[in-house]
């Protein structure tokens, strides 16, 4: 063991500080020794009274090679007083005191074992990545503490500082810092973008650093195995290799040769790995790191409602980690095979897992451990609501949660023994059922990564396509399901695939994922012989997995349809489903098309049956009664639906339509316009302003405003008894206006707003009122006015009139609130004008 690493400075400390709160926060730089030498520390010193001492790893590669280092930093084989447990593969025994454990491992682990009985310390390493697990397990942790077991020691590492927010939502707890100990690294980038595949890139810069003498072991970072092999390959083929071992490091590789990439070796070594050698392992001796700036990075795609993992550029904080590891021993190099106006642009961060992975899962997992409500779990960072809301939907759907209560159903507890996703978990549970789980599981393999079929592709090779593949109409899958078999069958060669249109690479990833879903199956105790099978049973099978995404065509010309949820989409053109009047969409892509409107297109079409949804979610249907206004017709009419969760499927004519639903209808659409009352005239719309004017005038009067609500409901009484416009379209209305008022105040509205108001010559003027409760105003002739010295007043006296003035030929000449005035200030001048031009006219 090596006891120079500078975590044995704080060791002291740390001991003291863990049994205080027994939560700590540990930060110390990559190479520190933290992984490797704090559990040991924590079983030598006995501080782990309450049992095994539990590391959290976010992947599974360094989780097996800690396990293995330590064993042997401790003479002991693995499984024994030190283990590891990954997905697939438990080395851990009874003895084990020290365990590594990938992260969904203790999370589903405390659905078995809530007290967490037997484990006295769960340590959460590389904290600082903020992977979805993490976030949650360590949640659950302090819930256990906090209740049942509080002896249980929490301790969380992270390789960078600066995480503020985790010490408040640990606190009270203690917190630790190491310098630890590096050295200056020396950071360029490219000069400007190459056209280069990025392997060649990285070769062409190992071969000029070398050769300018740069020292010690080299360390390149690429995004996955199909990236490093390439990159191995363009590095042994430089003359600057010779004497240089180059060695691949990522999680697919056979756990021999994994060893091989950490091992000394007595030549120098070239180690080409992924984000792996981030943080989370350090490799003794490097002083040269080439970036190639890219990882697979794990994303929720909103259009395909799934989980991806696609080649995404690194934040700049993960470069300047990637940056760090050339330090560890001496000065290094770093070249970002990048430009630096590229990185300018780059994320300074990552985005936490919580906030853009779907959540599906692991709502699952936290109903099954007993937790009600989910918004009130507590979150280290929650969540955006509309990432719980989908996750609860989905799951509803797929019939792992109650409709009505969100509690767990049974069948969403057997789902949770599928490390897959629930949609898949689902969906394999049902082909188990129709006996066809291996295409089913080929599907699954198929949804994950990139397309496997090219998109627009020329004519010739579309034609090509419906010659060697055939013309499915039942389904896209299928089709992707003959592309794919055609590839492997032809070992992925890209001559026989770039004429179908086939993306050769994607297809060769698809086949150890296929193989992945097929263990996990087997391990279920499914069946995965390879029996015949229908198209109907896999079609049943892709329903119960996408039943979210159910649609049903709105006519047959155009590709719109109506989805459940309340949503509305349009076909893909590219889909070879065509004719079906109900499908399944496997994804969904929302388009903005300017002008704020949200284009849905429907893609990986299925078609499917009605009975189908009957026999598979029976629980689902519902009768529906709604009221309609037929515009063929100008009726309302009656309609029954079958409603698949909010989906009508069926509308059937009923007979019965009661009166006060058909009177809402008839008064909505008169509201919108559509239908138009002849009686609501403007004699009708002055009686609602008088109404509101006399309301604020005369508040003593106890009348209450007219507004838009009671307007609908007067509406309504009017339509009320009748179905037809027919019937209402001359219907008079001021009955009911009159009637909405108590019948004592009618009378008052007549008396204090009048239509009209009596001249001194005996002729009645008319008043018009305003809906903006602007001053009413009475418009009439000079002559009418004649023998009416002051302005008359309205509303008991209190409002004055608006006087427009008019002329003989009926044009306003004056418009003043202030009669007496006129009178002495303007009429003299306009009567000596106007009695030129009307002579014929009495002028006094
Ligand atoms: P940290 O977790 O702080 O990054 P580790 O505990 O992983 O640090 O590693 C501390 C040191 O232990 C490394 O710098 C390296 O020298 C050594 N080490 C760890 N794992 C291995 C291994 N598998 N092979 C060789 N050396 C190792
Ligand atoms: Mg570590």
């Amino acid at each position: 063991m090596n006891h120079d690493l500078p975590i044995f400075e704080i060791e002291e400390r740390l001991c003291t500080a863990l049994p205080v709160h027994r939560r700590l926060v540990l930060h110390a730089p990559t190479g520190s020794g933290k992984s490797t030498q704090v559990p040991q520390m924590l079983l030598d010193r006995g501080l782990s009274p309450g049992g095994q001492i539990v590391i959290l790893q976010p992947r599974r590669l360094p989780t097996r090679l800690l396990a293995a280092r330590v064993a042997w930093e401790r003479n002991v084989k693995p499984g024994t007083e030190v283990g590891y447990h990954i997905r697939f593969e438990d080395v851990s025994g009874r003895d084990t005191r020290i365990k590594y454990v990938t992260e969904g491992i203790l999370l589903r682990q405390m659905l078995h074992n809530p007290r967490l009985e037997g484990i006295g310390t769960v340590v959460f390493d590389e904290f600082h990545e903020r992977h979805l697990y993490g976030d949650i397990t360590l949640a659950r942790a302090l819930d256990i503490q906090a209740t049942t077991r509080p002896d249980l020691n929490i301790l969380v590492m992270s390789a960078t500082l600066a995480v503020e927010q985790l010490e408040a939502y640990l606190a009270p707890c203690s917190v630790l810092s190491s310098q630890g100990r590096t050295y200056p690294v020396e950071i360029s980038h490219l000069r400007k973008d190459s056209d280069l595949p990025v392997w060649d890139l990285a070769a062409r810069e190992f071969e000029r650093l070398i050769e300018m003498g740069a020292e010690g072991d080299v360390l390149v970072f690429m995004p996955g195995s199909f990236e490093i092999n390439r990159t191995i390959q363009a590095i042994q083929s430089t003359g600057a290799a010779k004497g240089f071992l180059v060695l691949p490091l990522h999680g697919e590789l056979p756990p021999r040769d994994q060893d091989a990439a950490v091992a000394r070796h007595d030549r120098r070594k070239v180690v080409v790995a992924t984000n792996v050698a981030e943080t989370s392992l350090t490799i003794d001796g490097v002083r040269l790191v080439l970036d190639a700036g890219l990882a697979r990075i794990p994303k929720f795609d909103p259009h395909r409602g799934i989980n991806t993992l696609l080649v995404e550029k690194i934040s700049r904080a993960s470069a300047d980690q990637r940056a760090g590891r050339a330090g560890r021993t001496a000065p290094g190099l770093c070249v970002r095979l990048w430009t630096a106006d590229d990185h300018r642009l780059r994320a300074a961060q990552e985005i936490p897992e919580v906030n853009r992975l779907d959540l599906a899962e692991v709502v699952l997992t936290l109903k099954a451990a007993g937790i009600g409500d989910i918004r009130s779990f507590r979150w280290l960072e929650r969540p955006r609501d509309s990432l719980l809301d989908r996750a609860e939907s989905l799951l509803r759907d797929l019939g792992a949660l109650d409709g009505s209560t969100g509690a767990l159903t049974d069948l969403g507890r057997r789902m949770l023994s599928f490390p897959v996703h629930p949609r898949y978990s689902r969906m394999l549970l049902t082909a188990e059922q129709y006996r066809c789980v291996t295409p089913v599981a080929l599907i699954a393999a198929l949804t994950q990564g990139r397309g496997v079929l090219l998109r627009r592709q020329p004519r010739e090779v579309l034609q090509n396509r419906e010659d060697i593949l055939g013309q499915s109409a039942a389904s896209d899958f299928f089709l992707l399901m003959r592309a794919w078999t055609f590839a492997d069958k032809r070992g992925y060669s890209l001559e026989a695939c770039r004429k179908l249109g086939i993306h050769a690479q994607s297809a060769r990833q698809v086949a150890p994922l296929f193989e992945y879903f097929l263990r996990i199956a087997r391990e279920q105790g499914l069946t995965t012989d390879p029996a015949p099978v229908t198209d109907e049973a896999i079609q049943k099978c892709i329903l119960t997995g996408f039943s979210d995404q159910l649609a049903l065509r709105l006519d047959r010309g155009t590709g719109r349809c109506q989805l459940v949820h309340g949503r509305r989409g349009i076909l893909s053109r590219e889909s070879v489903v065509t004719e079906a009047p109900l499908i399944v969409a496997a994804e969904i892509s929302e388009i903005e098309t300017g002008h704020r409107e949200l284009n849905v297109t429907l893609d990986m079409i299925t078609e499917v049956r009605q009975e189908w949804l009957q026999e598979i979610f029976p629980g689902d249907f519902a009768e529906g009664h709604t009221v309609v206004f037929d515009p063929a017709t100008r009726r309302v009419v009656g309609v029954r639906q079958k409603l698949f969760r909010d989906l009508p499927l069926e509308n059937k004519l009923s007979e019965k339509v009661p009166e006060d639903a058909a009177a809402r209808v008839l008064a909505q659409k008169v509201l919108e316009g559509e239908l138009k009352l002849n009686e609501w005239n403007h004699g009708v719309e002055q009686w609602i302003i008088r109404v509101n004017f006399l309301a604020t005038h005369c508040a003593d009067l106890g009348l209450t405003p007219i507004g838009k609500e009671d307007c609908r409901a007067i509406i309504e009484q009017v339509c009320l008894g009748a179905f037809g416009y027919k019937e209402i379209k001359d219907k008079p209305v001021m009955p009911f206006l009159k009637g909405w008022l108590s019948p004592a105040l009618v009378p008052l509205i007549d008396r204090y707003a009048p239509e009209r108001l009596e001249m001194p010559g005996g002729r009645r003027a008319k008043i018009e009122y305003f809906p903006d409760g602007t001053t009413p105003k009475l418009s009439t002739t000079i002559q009418n006015l004649f023998g009416l010295q002051e302005t008359p007043r309205i509303a008991m006296g209190r409002v004055p009139l608006l006087i427009e003035i008019l002329a003989p030929n009926q044009r306003p000449v004056q418009v003043t609130q202030d009669l007496t005035r006129f009178w002495s200030e303007h009429y003299p001048k306009l009567k000596a004008e106007l009695s030129r031009r009307y002579p014929r006219h009495e002028w006094r």
